[in-house]
């Protein structure tokens, strides 16, 4: 119930129309990702904080970064800050393969306990500098960012298949604009979403510790 009020109000009236979006927000529930004290508001619409001083970002944002990534069922997905695991989750929901690497051991642990239970086998969950990407799976059809990131990391770009499409928060360490970056014969694109607010890339090719 809490989940439909979140779909219609939160996403469906702010232009998010990605009929795969729609149903997998509508299937996964959010409130197994969030810590016990927070449940009550896991539809809520803002972010929600996790382990290790990380939060889960708000749905609309996470809706609207797998909407800009335009997804396809047979589409081999890397994501990069695990977190709690959701959109992970949800990106399982959508493409036939998700590596996701995140930094915190703690964090990995917790998602691939919960991503488990709920019966996730679409999923490959790595511990690492996400700001190398994964190279054993590239390239990939499309990269989601969901940690703000002085610029595109290299490596990235690089993992980057043809066609492919990255979502990523470029900004400083207290405010970013999401960026759609589109990789083509005649070289990359990069068109501006919107500002955003995300905890920061920490990495070789993100900010210092
Ligand atoms: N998408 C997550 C929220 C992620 S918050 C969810 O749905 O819950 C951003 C995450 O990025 C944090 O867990 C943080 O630890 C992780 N992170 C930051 N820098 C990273 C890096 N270089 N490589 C991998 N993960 C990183």
């Amino acid at each position: 119930m809490q989940r439909e009020v979140m779909i219609e109000r939160q996403l469906k009236r702010r232009g998010i129309h990605d009929e795969r979006v729609l149903a997998a927000m509508a299937k996964v529930p959010r409130a197994e990702f969030v810590s016990p004290e927070v449940r009550e508001q896991a539809y809520e619409d803002r972010p929600l904080t996790i382990a290790c001083g990380q939060t889960i970002s708000q749905p609309y944002i996470v809706a609207y970064m797998l909407q800009a990534a335009e997804l396809h069922p047979e589409g081999r997905v890397l994501e990069i800050g695990t977190g709690s695991g959701y959109q992970t989750a949800l990106l399982a929901e959508i493409v036939r393969e998700v590596i996701s690497i995140e930094r915190h051991v703690e964090l990995s642990k917790s998602a691939e306990q919960r991503l488990t239970y709920l019966g996730y086998i679409n999923v490959q969950l790595v511990i690492g500098d996400g700001t190398l990407g994964y190279l054993p799976r590239a390239p990939y059809d499309a990269i989601l960012v969901s940690a703000a990131a002085p610029e595109a990391p290299r490596a990235l770009l690089e993992q980057l298949a043809l066609g492919g499409r990255m979502v990523l928060p470029i900004g400083n360490r207290d405010l970013q604009d999401l960026v759609l970056v589109r990789k083509e014969e005649r070289g990359m694109s990069q068109i501006r979403l919107e500002g955003c607010a995300f905890v920061p890339l920490i990495g070789a090719a993100g900010f210092p510790e």
